[in-house]
């Protein structure tokens, strides 16, 4: 779990339970609610680095801000797992694609955003399918987690193979990453393409 999910549940927790909280508790939340201020200070003192003004006018909250968007783009920590409800389709022996499903993450290395598009295939076993919305839903478990496009390609795919029991998993994944078109060597427009296939199937769709 991020440690910045954990402050913010924790300072909401404390804000709330703070009348009831016993000394261990309130010890913790203190702990938490100072490192916070740490990573405001932090914050504050990298851009004055820069040549930033943290205190003006209109970045009162930006620490607040940025604590707040990590939360919300890093909530894909965490073992909890969707229930799946499959469907009898007995007759159905062959690929389900679904193409090019919008994503973005954060890369790992920079935190810089990589966008693309990803598309799937399973090939059920003995027509046992899932609502193709169930998928789209898994795949925030591993997009919304500090990435390597060709880490997350992997994981996904394994990930959907072993859930569904399905004979043959292929993913493929289009990413452009921030970090090489707004920094570094600042090339717009580079696609990356990674694959990964799991189980065996007579041809491939990508
Ligand atoms: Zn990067």
């Amino acid at each position: 779990m991020s440690q910045c999910f954990l402050l913010s549940m924790a300072i909401l927790v404390r804000q709330l339970f703070l009348p009831f909280a016993c000394l261990y508790c309130t010890t913790f939340f203190s702990r938490v609610m100072l490192e916070f201020e740490q990573f405001k200070d932090a914050l504050s003192a990298i851009l004055r680095e820069l040549g930033e003004n943290p205190g003006r006018a209109g970045m009162g909250k930006t620490s607040q801000r940025v604590v707040d968007s990590l939360v919300e783009l890093l909530d894909g920590y965490g073992d909890s797992e969707e229930e799946l409800t499959f469907f009898d389709v007995p007759a159905y022996d062959h690929w389900i694609e679904m193409h090019e499903i919008p994503f973005s993450s954060l890369c790992e290395h920079h935190l810089l955003p990589f966008v693309g598009k990803i598309s799937i295939a399973y090939w059920p076993q003995n027509g046992q399918i899932i609502g193709l919305s169930k998928i789209v839903r898994m795949l925030a478990k591993f997009t919304h987690r500090l990435q390597l496009q060709e880490r997350m390609t992997v994981e996904l795919a394994e990930s959907i193979f072993h859930r569904l029991g399905s004979k043959a998993v292929a993913v493929r994944v289009e990413g452009e990453h921030f970090c090489m078109s707004m920094r570094g060597v600042r090339q717009s427009g580079i696609r990356t393409i990674t694959h990964h296939r799991c189980g065996a199937a007579p041809h491939w769709p990508f």
